[in-house]
């Protein structure tokens, strides 16, 4: 089909130019004595999206699900208890991973289109008065139903339960994006994956552990040898990997964090939420609902649009991609056939966005909804304008925004 495919899931995302053109390199010797010049500063950089000071981050090859497994299997021992909260796709496969790896999983079932439940958590802890959760399992953007929960209130359920155990969070579709604190959360273990908000193509498993995180990693049992972290923090430490890393990523990395650190964190999370804005009147001007059952958990980076109960979304995917070389996301699991899914993460801008709202009106229509054309592409140009125009309003005495 002629003309670029809209790739609007929510990951792999689109990769930059830059990007690409960063990745287009003669492979070299990665253990030359130049390579430490290009690793040493990743290192570093990273940390800095991650938000943490005492964070130690780690670039596996492999993805987000290789970033779980790392993070379980250096910090735990089979059978130790572990604390989480199954309310999608991610969060079950999570817990799913937990338990093969022999970890006894107290799991909150939650429904599906809400967010981690915070009260709940907070009354496992407090009736865990002997402590034998050794840790705290949550997904923070639940990319099956674009639900983002708030980590800072689970840190602070915990604080107030006097509970000792660590948190780990899969940043998966929100690390990048959305506002992450590793070290204001306190988190343990933070994981991403290279193809979501760092705009690199699939391959990379990147994590941050925290001191505490490593010095329990000290006594974990649990089986672990490609994904362990003291070889990495070992050749790390002098620039190196303990075996072949892609050179490629390494230099698209680069690349990217240089992207990010130009816009700037603070900006880079105000588009994210800027655009979704956008893409939610988009979706009630077409009469729909979002799976998220309260806005207070809308995602910033991908929206799961309800189809009504006479379609498939299915159907709707296949019209976008077939007619219109659009690529939506999937309803997963038990989400399947009732909801799609429109990624707004990484590196995009409103005019993208509108090109992919056109297609899914014309994708929803030839599926069998009744919407407007033009309905939902409008209320997003709307809500930008609105927005922008706030944007640049004149700042009162006070320091609020007047109206222009
Ligand atoms: N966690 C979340 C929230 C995700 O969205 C994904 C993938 O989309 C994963 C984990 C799994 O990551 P990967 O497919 O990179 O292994």
């Amino acid at each position: 089909m002629p003309g670029r495919n809209f790739l609007f899931v929510p990951g792999p995302t689109n990769v930059p130019d830059r990007v690409l053109r960063a990745m287009h390199v003669a492979m070299e010797d990665h253990r030359s004595s130049s390579f430490p010049a290009l690793t040493k500063p990743l290192f570093t950089d990273l940390k800095k999206v991650f938000r943490t000071e005492t964070g130690q981050c780690f670039i596996f090859p492999g993805s987000g699900t290789g970033g779980w497994e790392a993070s379980l299997t250096n910090t735990l021992s089979p059978g130790d208890k572990v604390l989480s909260a199954r309310f999608g796709q991610f969060s079950h496969l999570w817990i799913e991973m937990a338990l093969r790896l022999g970890l006894d999983v107290q799991n909150l079932e939650t429904e599906w289109g809400e967010a981690a439940p915070v009260e709940r958590i907070a009354e496992a802890l407090t009736a865990d008065a002997q402590h034998q959760i050794k840790a705290v399992m949550i997904v923070h953007n639940e990319t099956a139903t674009g639900v983002t929960s708030d980590i800072g209130a689970i840190r602070k359920a915990m604080d107030a339960a006097r509970h000792p155990a660590m948190l780990y969070v899969d940043g998966v579709s929100s690390i990048g994006a959305i506002d992450f604190r590793m070290d204001e959360w306190k988190v343990d273990c933070a994981v991403t994956g290279a193809q979501k908000a760092l705009m690199l193509p699939p391959g990379a498993a990147i994590i941050c552990v925290s001191p505490k995180a490593l010095a329990a990693g000290e006594h974990a049992k649990l089986k672990r040898a490609y994904f362990e972290f003291k070889d990495q923090i070992n050749q790390n430490a002098s620039g190196y990997f303990p075996y072949t890393p892609s050179v490629p990523m390494l230099y698209g990395l680069r690349e990217s964090l240089a992207i990010l650190f130009e816009e700037g964190l603070d900006n880079v999370h105000a588009r994210h939420h800027r655009l979704a804005g956008g893409v939610r009147a988009a979706v009630k001007a077409w009469g729909l609902e979002l799976c998220a059952k309260s806005p207070h958990w809308y995602s910033d980076t991908v929206s799961a649009v309800m189809v009504p109960a006479h379609v498939k979304s299915d159907d709707v995917m296949s019209a976008a991609y077939k007619r219109y070389n659009l690529s939506l996301g999937a309803g997963l699991s038990k989400m399947a056939g009732k909801l799609f899914r429109i990624g707004h993460l990484g590196d995009l801008n409103e005019l993208m966005l509108l090109g992919a709202l056109a297609g899914t009106e014309m994708a929803m229509r030839d599926a069998g909804i009744a919407v407007k054309p033009g309905s939902g592409v409008g209320a997003a140009e709307e809500f930008w304008h609105d927005a922008a125009s706030a944007a640049s309003a004149p700042v009162a005495a006070a320091g609020v925004r007047v109206k222009a």
